[in-house]
């Protein structure tokens, strides 16, 4: 499966943006060259490509991606490869190009936008090497499948993306729009910002299934086909709660704000941590008792 999409082809990056439906028109009238419109280098060396409120398309190597259960997948942290090549005094359009695929990630989280991917492989440069010579890309296609951006992590830009759109996949609230958070200055200023693990909030999420944990009911479908459920901590972060499954549920939004602010809060929370088996527990109690 993995194998089948390798590409055999060099199609002109021009040609497969265009096939993805991304408007061509500036890429055409801002180069107006004997070389022809299709090299204007504004655009055919970008890594990501983003029209606002239609679509974003990545430049994803074949060699990055993985097969899981039945599932093809694509991991990387494009934020952190840019501080790498910075730290290591690489090119800046290396840095710059990592840097807005990252936000090219984010503009399509926060707008709910597809994501096309094109597939390329060829001669990688070593990720070392940020003097070396440029990877050569000997083979591009466009993926007729569209993909998902099926975990983002704000803090970081740590990212996970599946090909196909995902029927029935569980987001929370961070999965969503975190503009203030993503901003790398302002992470650095919000030292008491307490860092949540995205793997206890997917637990949960697969724990819970679908349903908010108080109140028994489906989460919202959202426009992505993902099912919409909010990540609670019993006892809060800031109270010295645990980020683990034990104190974390999953609830409806409607649920969420009942548990911060209604008159019984206190009772729910109390209904939480006996049902999970005492929210304040720490890892290694429950890993006595379990
Ligand atoms: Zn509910």
């Amino acid at each position: 499966m993995l194998a089948d999409l390798k590409p055999h082809r060099k199609d002109l990056v021009f040609d497969l943006v265009e096939e993805a439906g991304f408007d061509t028109t500036d890429w055409v009238e801002s180069f107006k060259h004997a070389a022809g419109y299709k090299a204007n280098p504004k655009y055919c060396y970008e890594w990501a490509y983003v029209q606002p409120g239609k679509l974003i398309i990545l430049n994803l190597w074949h060699s990055n991606m993985d097969e899981e259960h039945g599932q093809i997948v694509h991991r990387g942290t494009f934020r952190a490869d840019a501080e790498f090549r910075r730290l290591k005094g690489g090119k800046q359009q290396w840095v710059d190009r990592a840097r807005r695929l990252d936000e090219a990630l984010q503009v399509a989280l926060r707008k709910n936008l597809p994501v096309r991917v094109i597939i390329v492989d060829g001669d990688r440069r070593e990720k070392e090497a940020v003097d070396g010579p440029s990877s050569k890309v000997r083979f591009r296609k466009l993926d007729p499948e569209p993909w998902t951006i099926t975990a983002y992590d704000w803090e970081t830009g740590a990212c996970e993306l599946t090909r196909g759109i995902l029927e029935g996949r569980f987001v929370d609230q961070f999965d969503l729009e975190q503009t203030s958070k993503s901003a790398p200055e302002r992470r650095e200023v919000t030292t008491s910002s307490f860092i949540r693990d995205p793997a206890v909030r997917r637990r949960v999420l697969a724990r819970a299934n679908g349903r908010c944990e108080l109140c028994g009911e489906p989460g919202f479908k959202m426009a992505s086909g993902a099912v919409y459920l909010e990540t609670h901590h019993v006892v809060p972060l800031a109270d010295g709660g645990d980020d683990h499954e034990s104190n974390v549920v999953a609830l409806c939004a409607n649920d969420h704000r009942r548990a911060h602010f209604a008159d019984n809060r206190e009772e729910i929370a109390r209904r939480f941590q006996v049902r999970n088996g005492g929210a304040s527990m720490s890892v290694s109690e429950v890993a006595v008792t379990s």
